[in-house]
């Protein structure tokens, strides 16, 4: 049985889902008998979840920011 140190290690592995089938299982039996581990894969997903929409914002506005320079170009 894993421990709670262990899943938090672990938690981003299961997460890419780098974990074997025999790993994904002990991880899933902990997370079904543990309220912490479960608070805090709940946490770790949105805060993945949050940086990742945030990279997104970020994209666009490089995007953005790229055709106001090509515009400004062709205004020249
Ligand atoms: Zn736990």
């Amino acid at each position: 049985m894993l421990n709670c140190k262990e899943m938090c290690e672990k938690a981003s592995a299961f997460h890419d889902e780098e974990l074997n089938f025999y790993q994904r299982m002990r991880f899933k039996i902990h997370l079904l008998t543990c309220g912490n581990c479960q608070q805090f894969i709940k946490n770790f997903k949105l805060s993945i979840a949050m940086y990742q929409r945030k990279n997104e914002e970020e994209a666009k506005k490089n995007v953005t920011d790229e055709k106001i320079s090509m515009i400004k170009d062709k205004l020249k």
